[in-house]
C-alpha cells in the first residue's frame, strides 16, 4: 500500500487517482488536538472530500479530551467545528487527567507514564472498534505528524500496518500521516488559504498545544501558563496537596505503599527536594542560566512522541528561525482575522470567556 502514499500539499489529479482506491474500502479516523499541524490535517481531509478523493460519509474527527487542556484549545475547537460544519466527536475517561491522578494518589511522569495511555490512545482504540462494529470496516488512523517535529518522528513512515491486535507497542490497524513531510510554512499556508487562524495560545507564545500544561512542559511554557492562567497553577497546587493526603492515608492503611508519601509533584525534577508547583514556576520565572536549565529532565524520544497523540514542546529554534516562524502565525492571524471575528465572539460568549473574539485572538484577553 505505502507505493500509493505520496505527500499531499494541495490536490492534483495524479495524486487523487493514487489514493483513492487505497482508501476506498476503510473508515477514515482522523486525530484532532486543536494544534495547527491537526488543523492543517482536518483542512487536507476536506479538501480530499470537496476533490471527490474520499467520501464525506467515511470520515470521522475524534478529539481525546483529557480534561486538562487550555481554556482556549476547547474555545478553538468549537469555532473549528462552526466554521468549518465538521462534527468532531470527543473520547476520553470520566474525570479525565485529575480522576487518573487521584486513583493513583500521583502524576504520571517517566516511569509511570499513564496519561497518554490511558486518556488519549486507549480511549481513542475504543472509539476505532466502535466503528468497526458499526460499519464493518476497518478504520485507518490519520494524524498530522510532521518529520521535521523531532527526531523520533523522522523516521516514522508516511503509512503503517500496525495490526492486527492493540497491544502496548502497537496501534493495531493502519495509520496514516499525509502531513510526514510538510514544513511548518506548509501547515500555515492551508491555514491562511482556508483563512482559518490557530489556535490562540501560540500567539501567546506557546509552541505547542495539548495538556495545559504537559508533564514535559518547557520552562518558558510553565512560565507562560503561571502568566496567562494563574488559576491552573492553584488548581495544581491545590491537587498536589490532595494528592499528599491520599498518599498518606493510603500508607496508614498499607504501610509503605507510597515510598515518598509527602511528594506529589506535577513537575517531577531532576533535584531531590526540589518539589511542587510553586517551586517549579518560580525557578520558570528566572531568567535563563546555567545548572537552572537542567531542573527538567528532557521530554522522551518514545511514548508519547512515536504515538503522535501529545504535542511536546519541540527543542528552541535558532533565534532566526524563532523571529520567522512568529512571522508566519502572525501572518496567518491577520489573514484570518476578518471573516472570523463574527463566528468567534459567539464562541467567546458561549464560553463565558472574558473578552471580545479580538482580545482573544491577540492574546490579550484573560480566559477564565
Ligand atoms: S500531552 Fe503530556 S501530560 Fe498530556 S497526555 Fe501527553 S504526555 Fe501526558
Amino acid at each position: 500500500m505505502t507505493d500509493f502514499f505520496h505527500t499531499i500539499k494541495g490536490f492534483d489529479l495524479r495524486t487523487a487517482i493514487r489514493i483513492q482506491p487505497v482508501l476506498s474500502d476503510l473508515m477514515i479516523v482522523v486525530s484532532v488536538s486543536g494544534g495547527k499541524d491537526s488543523t492543517a490535517l482536518i483542512l487536507v481531509i476536506l479538501e480530499m472530500i470537496a476533490a471527490g478523493v474520499i467520501r464525506a460519509d467515511r470520515v470521522r474527527f475524534v478529539f481525546a479530551d483529557t480534561q486538562w487542556e487550555a481554556d482556549e484549545t476547547y474555545a478553538y475547537l468549537d469555532f473549528l467545528r462552526a466554521r468549518l460544519n465538521v462534527e468532531i466527536d470527543v473520547v476520553g475517561v470520566d474525570g479525565g487527567m485529575e480522576a487518573r491522578c487521584r486513583h493513583r494518589a500521583g502524576f504520571p511522569g517517566r516511569q509511570q507514564r499513564f496519561c497518554t495511555r490511558e486518556l488519549k490512545i486507549e480511549p481513542i482504540r475504543k472509539y476505532h472498534d466502535a466503528i468497526e462494529e458499526e460499519t464493518g470496516l476497518e478504520t485507518v488512523s490519520v494524524m498530522g505528524i510532521r518529520a521535521d517535529e523531532s527526531e523520533s518522528r523522522e523516521k516514522m513512515l508516511e503509512w503503517d500496518d500496525e495490526g492486527p491486535r492493540y497491544t502496548r507497542e502497537r496501534w493495531g490497524g493502519y495509520v496514516w500521516r499525509p502531513l510526514i513531510a510538510w514544513t511548518v510554512t506548509d501547515v500555515l499556508a492551508i491555514h491562511s488559504r482556508h483563512a482559518i487562524p490557530v489556535n490562540p495560545l501560540y500567539r501567546l507564545g506557546h509552541n505547542r498545544v495539548g495538556c495545559y500544561p504537559c508533564i514535559y512542559e518547557n520552562k518558558e511554557g510553565i512560565a507562560l501558563i503561571a502568566e496567562h492562567a494563574p488559576k491552573k497553577i492553584d488548581k495544581i497546587d491545590n491537587l498536589e496537596r490532595e494528592l499528599v493526603q491520599l498518599r498518606i492515608a493510603r500508607n496508614a492503611e498499607k504501610p509503605g505503599r507510597y515510598a515518598h508519601e509527602d511528594d506529589a509533584s506535577f513537575f517531577q525534577t531532576q533535584r531531590q527536594g526540589f518539589s511542587g508547583i510553586r517551586k517549579v514556576v518560580t525557578w520558570a520565572q528566572t531568567a535563563h542560566g546555567g545548572h537552572q536549565l537542567h531542573l527538567l529532565p528532557p521530554p522522551p524520544k518514545g511514548g508519547c512522541m512515536r504515538w503522535g497523540v501529545c504535542d511536546i514542546a519541540p527543542p528552541p529554534l535558532a533565534d532566526g528561525l524563532e523571529i520567522a516562524h512568529d512571522a508566519l502565525i502572525e501572518e496567518c492571524f491577520d489573514d484570518a482575522m476578518a471573516i472570523n471575528l463574527e463566528v468567534l465572539d459567539r464562541m467567546v460568549a458561549e464560553r463565558k470567556l472574558q473578552g471580545t473574539a479580538a482580545d482573544f485572538l491577540g492574546g490579550m484577553g484573560a480566559p477564565i
